[in-house]
């Protein structure tokens, strides 16, 4: 156990101040996460540097556009998650159990991911798969160590943290992708157990500090796919982050804890592209299609950057610029 960070004492009980459920736990209890634990009035990391996964990936599967497109990503994850997505693609290892209990897992110390990192040739290190919020102890030390190694730290993340810890973590983030799951507060209430409007103030946050902000949505059959709430999301994002920001729209297929609902109809992800670029949005991309992953530019319409199943073909971006109209490409290119 680590001794957790950014909580208070509250009266019999401690107050985690990570993410946005800012949980009260009593002597002996834990949070909605289940990898923070009240012990003698002292909050814990249970999942401190135990590493559920780690590989690496091509940037683009994260996934993220306009990031150094072709490079490799150094990615890891500890078990846990403060949301519960009935859909959860990684349901395996973001929500407890004992076949992924932390105390079953060996203890991997942050210089060693850095290590790996580097000699990999990965450009950044992703704090990813399960949500980064729940072990923010673990990415912030990484994270320190791989700023000192030239590596750049990338958030894959439900939105869901709190501005305490925003605000501490700011100057490490280089890059997130936000999954907003939908549009409408009950929904996203009744399907992850959590309120919808402080990710929605965070991607504001965020993208007025400079962190370069990709938004995914997960298109689910009857759940966030009306009218209302793609036109709203698509609007919010144009309006709130700017009509640069890069939105990838996914289509979702069954999971083997939610098989009640079918996969998305590709035409309902091509009706949400339209309805994204009608917003303003310049880049939308198609998620789980097998199309729609092209760069084009927002200018002359000029392919900058080709990719085939989450693979980049081909880049023709040059210093940040469209090598045949000159209008400059948002993004972290170099
Ligand atoms: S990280 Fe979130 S879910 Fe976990 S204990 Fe803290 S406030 Fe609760």
């Amino acid at each position: 156990m680590q001794k957790a960070h950014l909580w208070n004492s509250d009266e019999n009980a401690v107050r985690c101040l990570l993410c946005s459920h800012y949980c009260r736990i009593h002597e002996g209890r834990r949070g909605v996460c289940q990898v923070r634990k009240n012990v003698d009035g002292v909050l814990y990391s249970l999942n401190y540097g135990k590493l559920i996964a780690s590989h690496i990936d091509p940037i683009e599967k994260k996934p993220l556009f306009h990031f150094l497109p072709g490079s490799q990503s150094y990615s890891i994850a500890m078990t846990g998650c403060n949301l519960r997505c009935s859909w959860c693609q990684n349901w395996e290892i973001s929500q407890l159990s004992n076949s992924n209990d932390p105390d079953r897992l060996p203890f991997v110390a942050p210089d060693t991911v850095v290590k790996a990192a580097a000699k990999s040739g990965c450009k950044s290190i992703s704090y990813t798969y399960t949500e980064p919020t729940i072990f923010y102890e673990y990415a912030r030390d990484v994270s320190l160590l791989a700023r000192e190694a030239g590596l750049r730290n990338v958030w894959v993340s439900n939105g869901y943290m709190t501005e305490e810890m925003l605000d501490e973590y700011l100057p490490l983030l280089d890059v997130i992708n936000v999954d907003v799951k939908c549009f409408d507060g009950d929904v996203h209430r009744k399907y992850t157990g959590a309120k919808l409007h402080p990710i929605l103030d965070n991607c504001i946050r965020l993208k007025k500090a400079g962190v370069w902000l990709e938004v995914t949505t997960l298109l689910i059959p009857g759940i966030n796919d009306s009218r209302e709430q793609v036109e709203g999301l698509a609007s919010f994002i144009a309006n709130e982050l700017g009509t640069e920001t890069p939105w990838h729209v996914s289509r979702y297929y069954p999971q083997p804890q939610f098989r009640e609902i079918g996969p998305t109809d590709p035409g309902v992800i091509e009706d949400a592209l339209i309805t994204g670029r009608k917003a303003g949005l310049q880049f939308v991309y198609g998620g789980n299609l097998r199309r729609d992953e092209d760069t084009h530019c927002p200018s002359c319409g000029e392919l900058l950057i080709g990719r085939s199943s989450l693979w980049m073909t081909v880049n023709k971006i040059e210093d940040c610029v469209c090598p045949k109209c000159g209008a400059k490409i948002a993004g972290i290119w170099e």
